[in-house]
């Protein structure tokens, strides 16, 4: 978490909940569509962290999507999930390596 890139903040977030996807314009102009459930799933709160580090297994409904979110200061987004969990917090350097590992691109 901390050797990550300074992304400036995007130009543009939409969460589009009928397709549980987020969609970032970024400020290259790309723009990266994210499912709800990669965000569930990479979140970085510390409890989610620690299941992951001890190998526990964490059940994550494959339907999950995102109430709604909030921008966190200038440094990223935090989601509220429909399963309850708001915990973590998706700076914006993170969002675009998930976007970049797991998003389902397009160039601008
Ligand atoms: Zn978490």
């Amino acid at each position: 978490m901390n050797t990550q890139p300074i992304v400036a903040a995007p130009k543009e977030i939409r969460l589009r909940k009928a397709h549980k996807l987020l969609e970032i314009l970024w400020q290259d102009g790309h723009r990266s569509f994210l499912s709800c459930l990669v965000l569930r799933k990479s979140c970085a709160c510390s409890n989610c962290q620690k299941a992951q580090q001890t190998g526990r297994l964490s059940l994550i409904d494959a339907e999950v999507g995102i109430e709604r979110m909030e921008v966190s200061g200038v440094s990223g987004l935090q989601f509220h999930f429909s399963d309850g969990h708001f915990r973590g917090l998706y700076p914006w350097g993170y969002l675009r390596e998930l976007a970049d590992c797991y998003g389902l691109g397009e160039s601008a």
